[in-house]
């Protein structure tokens, strides 16, 4: 299998709880390394562009609300099957519907405020890591 990489967020209710750590464990435990991180702050701007598909679904404002509200975590996850594994460890977008031990099932708060995003495919990893990482802040 292929190591992939893909891009994750520690969103800013996760930032607040002081459950960083608890997070990063979960990935590493599961065999994702990371290969870049970041703290700070979001600009509306970027959080735009990052969510532009969602742009015109009724929740698109409060959404980008609140990513910008705090800081959050920025990472790139390495990995065997790197995308799909991720997406196993964060759960279902709905904290409630999430499998018990997932990311979002202890951390999440609701469906805006779920604790981590992670990307979807090839694709959205390539898009979104770009987004917020040069190439050269990527470590193999
Ligand atoms: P994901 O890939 O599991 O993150 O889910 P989506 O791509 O469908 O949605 C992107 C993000 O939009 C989610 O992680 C949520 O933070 C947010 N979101 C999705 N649905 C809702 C909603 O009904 N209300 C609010 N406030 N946010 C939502």
């Amino acid at each position: 299998m292929a190591i992939e990489k893909t891009f994750s967020i520690i969103k800013p209710n996760a930032v607040k709880k002081g459950v960083i750590g608890d997070i990063i464990k979960q990935f590493e435990e599961n065999g994702l390394k990371i290969s870049a991180m970041k703290l700070g702050l979001i600009s509306k701007e970027k959080c735009e562009l990052f969510y532009a598909e969602h742009r015109e679904r009724p929740f698109f404002g409060e959404l980008v609300q609140f990513m910008t509200s705090g800081p959050v975590v920025l990472l790139c996850l390495a990995g065997e099957n790197a995308i799909l594994k991720n997406r196993d460890i964060m759960g279902a977008t709905d904290p409630k519907k999430a499998n018990a031990g997932t990311i979002r099932a202890k951390h999440g708060d609701n469906v805006g405020e779920n604790a981590v995003h992670g990307s979807d495919s090839a694709a959205s990893a390539a898009r979104e890591l770009a987004i917020f990482f040069d190439k050269h802040e990527i470590c193999n």
